[in-house]
């Protein structure tokens, strides 16, 4: 039965189908969606997106079913676009606490921001620490992850990564709250927030001598966003740090979805001199094709391919085949999440260019980075 719920959204009942009778029939009506049709002598292609939900399992009631597919939906929006997915129940669940967590993370941006007014460029971001003493309530900030050359030893950059902590949830883990703030849109302002702060990081040290490359991750949303490529420029300008300090970290899956338009805009932040680095790489599917056209300098290993090592032969074999494709594009590599010596050692054997990982720290707020920097500084001086 197909029934017209809204303007245009439609809701197919399907009879007496399991899980695979249903995915046939949203495979179905996406390819007879497909073909573009004329109106008017004009052209025009319709896609469509589709949220699954099945009865018994997912819920008894109608009212029930409609929500969970429409929820299904959005996440297949989300997703990309004219396609299906099924109801996850996880999700549905924890509703409630996720938009608890959403409202708290409004808040502590708020905060921030109404905390500190637009000031110079070159207020240092080191004064944080002793304006917000005694300062009990929620807190966003940005800690800073050094990279270690391979070869020589040396910090050669570094990664920003968001910290939050609630006054009543204390710390929560980027995991937890990157992904609501992802679904509720709020990533954008809270990524533009973190830039911001790592530019302004990055231009700091710059002043007092210090070239200190610093790698934003930057979100699918975020990225989309057709203001995207200006608003960096903009905050590299008002903080006076040279392109070349800024790296972006995307992921393979904002890479691949709307593959032309990424390509456009990664283009035009290369122009700019802004360097970009695909994070988690191994857990996507790039094309080797589409790779070779995207004017990337880094790719960053995921940790889970770095956890296996020496032992695990597949890790050691996905590392040694990330080692070759670098090479063959000319790309170097970061290796993620090292813990241990045997790691690094493995990691340097087959020419791995640098690493991150706790083994030599954690991410550290930027005076904790600043104190392991300075025995660094003053050795290249002796
Ligand atoms: P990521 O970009 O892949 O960041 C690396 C993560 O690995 C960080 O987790 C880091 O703390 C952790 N890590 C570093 N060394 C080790 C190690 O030796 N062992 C282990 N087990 N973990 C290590 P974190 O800070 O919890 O961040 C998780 C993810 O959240 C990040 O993964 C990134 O995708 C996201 N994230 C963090 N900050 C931001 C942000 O400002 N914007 C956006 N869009 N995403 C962010
Ligand atoms: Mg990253
Ligand atoms: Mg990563």
């Amino acid at each position: 039965m197909l029934a017209r719920t809204g303007g245009d959204s439609f809701v197919v009942l399907v009879h007496h189908a399991d899980a695979r009778g249903a995915e046939t029939m949203a495979r179905r009506i996406v390819e007879a969606m497909a073909p573009s049709f004329t109106l008017e002598g004009a052209p025009f292609t319709v896609t469509c997106t589709i949220g699954i939900a099945l009865y018994p399992g997912d819920a008894m009631s109608a009212e029930a079913l409609l929500r969970h597919a429409e929820s299904a939906m959005r996440g297949a929006k989300e997703g990309s676009r004219g396609g299906f997915r099924f109801h996850q129940p996880r999700a549905d669940v924890d509703l409630r606490s996720r938009m608890r967590l959403d409202h708290a993370m409004r808040q502590a941006l708020a905060q921030e921001t109404a905390a500190r007014p637009p000031e110079s460029g070159l207020a240092p971001a080191r004064r944080d620490g002793a304006e917000r003493q005694g300062c009990t309530d929620s807190r966003l900030r940005v800690h800073y992850q050094p990279q270690i050359d391979l070869q020589s030893g040396q910090i050669i950059g570094t990664e920003a990564l968001l910290r939050w902590r609630d006054a009543e949830l204390g710390e929560v883990p980027p995991a937890e709250f990157i992904p609501v703030a992802e679904e509720s849109g709020f990533i954008v302002a809270i990524g533009e927030w973190v830039l911001d702060r790592a530019v302004r990081q990055a231009a700091d040290w710059l002043a007092q001598g210090w070239r200190m490359p610093v790698s934003v991750n930057v979100s699918a949303l975020q990225f989309r966003q057709p203001a995207f490529v200006d608003g960096v420029a903009a905050v590299l300008a008002a903080h006076g740090l040279p392109a070349e300090l800024l790296e972006l970290e995307l992921t393979e899956s904002i890479l691949l979805r709307d593959a032309d338009g990424a390509l456009q805009r990664v283009q035009a932040l290369a122009e700019r001199g802004v360097r970009l680095a695909i994070d988690d790489f191994g857990t996507g599917y790039s094309s080797l094709g589409y790779l070779k056209r995207l004017p990337i300098s880094r790719l960053k290993i995921d940790r889970s391919f770095v956890a296996g090592l020496p032992a695990d032969a597949s890790d050691a074999g996905i590392v040694r085949a990330v080692m070759q494709l670098a090479q063959a594009l000319r790309l170097r590599v970061v290796a993620e999440g090292v813990e241990t010596p045997a790691q690094r050692q493995f990691l340097r054997d087959v020419g791995c260019d640098e690493y991150q990982g706790f083994l030599y720290a954690a991410a550290l707020d930027s005076s904790a980075f600043e104190q392991r920097l300075v025995p660094q500084l003053a050795e290249r001086l002796q």
